[in-house]
């Protein structure tokens, strides 16, 4: 479905990201993966590698450096000619009450959530407009909608991504850059194995499917929105969480 396009995904190492590195990279993309560490890239290309999976390079830039991204993204399309599609994926979360957060625990949430989403899209949007076209995809989440009990950064992080997604599409449409986010439900990924019992039970009883996410759920809703299958569907917020929404 991706034949000949070039993604780069922040946030590829593990979970989501890397279930959707994987996946465009079997629907023939090259994929250029995004992680924090040199050891964590060089272990998810490893992993690939182990499956047959060989069209995926990684890097590890700050993603709060706007230089440093401006410099790999021009690289990145020197080597290929060009860019296609951006997925903003990398992201941190939080369950303390707000008296327990430090001034730095949120601003480190709306460091790599929000500001790192607008360096990458900054970034890429030139090279989008080269192509006549592209595609900017962000990681939203259930609590956008509704918020959470406990960790307020999270969801106020998340619904600045909306915000972003819904405004850039209508900002960017006339260039044909399709922009949309997925928000995912409570998905079985190492963000959510640190979460407390007290935060994850009651949100397990308000999913009518009866199950948590897999990262694949929402790696093929990333797909669907990267694909030509969605070429008039911008400005959404695609939710994939079995209809948990409260
Ligand atoms: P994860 O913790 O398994 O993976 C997070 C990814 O972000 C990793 O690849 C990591 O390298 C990267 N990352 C973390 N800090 C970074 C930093 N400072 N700089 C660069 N990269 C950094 O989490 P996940 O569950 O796969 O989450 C991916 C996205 O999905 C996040 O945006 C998250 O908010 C969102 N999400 C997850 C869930 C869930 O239940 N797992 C639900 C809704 C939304």
């Amino acid at each position: 479905m991706l034949e000949g396009k070039v993604a780069i995904i922040t946030g590829g190492t593990r979970g989501i990201g890397f279930e959707t590195s994987k996946l465009f990279a079997k629907n023939k993309a090259n994929v250029i993966l995004l992680g924090s560490r040199e050891e964590t890239v060089n272990k998810a290309l490893e992993d690939l590698k182990k499956e047959g999976i060989s069209n995926v390079e990684g890097y590890y830039p700050n993603l709060n450096n706007y230089e440093e991204i401006e410099n790999l993204f021009s690289s990145i399309k020197e080597n290929y000619g060009h860019i296609d599609i951006l997925i903003n994926n990398a992201g941190i979360s939080a369950s303390k009450p707000i008296e327990d957060t430090t001034v730095e625990e949120f601003d480190r949430i709306m460091s790599l959530n929000v500001n790192a989403m607008f360096y990458t899209t900054k970034a890429v949007v030139p090279f989008l407009k080269e192509n006549n076209g592209g595609v900017i995809l962000n990681t939203s989440s259930m609590v956008s909608i509704y918020g959470q009990p406990s960790g307020v950064g999270y969801p106020a992080s998340k619904f600045a991504v909306n915000g972003f997604t819904k405004s850039l599409a209508r900002e960017l449409g006339k260039y044909n850059i399709r922009v949309n986010a997925v928000a995912p439900g409570v998905t079985n990924t190492d963000m959510v194995s640190n979460l407390p019992k007290e935060v994850i039970e009651p949100l397990l009883k308000t999913i009518p499917l009866g199950r948590i996410g897999e990262p694949i759920d929402v790696a093929n809703a990333f797909l669907y929105l990267a694909s030509d299958m969605a070429s008039y569907v911008t400005g959404n917020i695609l939710s994939v969480d079995g209809a948990a929404r409260s």
